[in-house]
């Protein structure tokens, strides 16, 4: 268990915090308190910079182990235990992560409700991404009928809401059935769930937008036929 509290899966708008390292090695710089998202769930990791006593240490990798590590620069300056620092995440890479990401749960929502298709992968960048469905036969129009089914729920406005739930009432939701059920460990006692009033609902650790207005527009730019029944999709978030 990592001895990190998770800033940004309490508020996922926060950029800037103090905090207080509680080692730095090797391996990364370890804080009491971090709002860099680690990567996970297809989400990439944030960017950012730790500032100490005039000091500036950017920030080019995170990830979970033991503990979560934040990965210095090539020769970035480590901050000795004991030090106070301000930590910001990178505001446009992780914005643009936070509006892809929730254009995904889109896509995966209208997906699902429309043909029926449950999602088998995905991964993304800042404002593009992929994901790939079980879908035996693509039908005439499909690429614009699915791109505007996501346009007109991202018009709609529809709020995203986090929450926390004991697992087993979690697994009682038949959309996380559906998605998660062998993705959460099995010592994990409470489930994060990710839900779009009527569209989508999953289990998920990563950083979302408030609502599907925030996202942007969702352009479907290609559909592809990966062999049987296995279609990848590839998106664009515009502004
Ligand atoms: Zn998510």
């Amino acid at each position: 268990m990592s001895k990190t509290h998770r800033l940004e899966l309490d508020d996922q708008t926060l950029r800037e915090w103090d905090a207080v390292v509680l080692s730095s090695g090797p391996e990364g710089i370890v804080l009491d308190r971090s709002a860099f998202y680690p990567g996970g769930g297809g989400q990439p990791p944030d960017h950012g910079v730790l500032l100490w006593g005039g000091v500036q240490t950017r920030i080019v990798d995170a990830r979970k182990g033991d503990d979560l590590y934040l990965v210095p620069a090539e020769d970035g300056p480590l901050p000795p235990a004991g030090t106070t620092v301000r930590g910001a995440v990178e505001d446009e890479r992780r914005t643009a992560l936070m509006r892809t990401h929730s254009g995904l749960h889109v896509l995966c929502g209208v997906v699902f409700r429309d043909f029926g298709a449950l999602v088998t992968g995905g991964n993304m960048e800042p404002l593009s991404a992929r994901m790939d469905f079980n879908l035996e036969s693509v039908p005439p129009g499909f690429r614009e009928d699915v791109e505007a089914a996501c346009n007109a729920e991202v018009l709609a406005g529809r709020p995203i809401m986090v929450r926390e739930l004991p697992r087993a009432e979690a697994f009682g939701i038949p959309d996380i059935i559906r998605t998660a059920t062998n993705l959460v460990p099995e010592d994990v006692a409470t489930v994060r769930i990710i839900d779009i009033a009527g569209l989508d609902q999953q289990a998920d650790g990563g950083t979302h937008v408030a609502s599907t207005s925030q996202v942007g527009r969702i352009s479907v730019v290609k559909v592809e036929n990966k062999g049987k029944g296995f279609r990848r999709l590839r998106i664009r978030i515009e502004d």
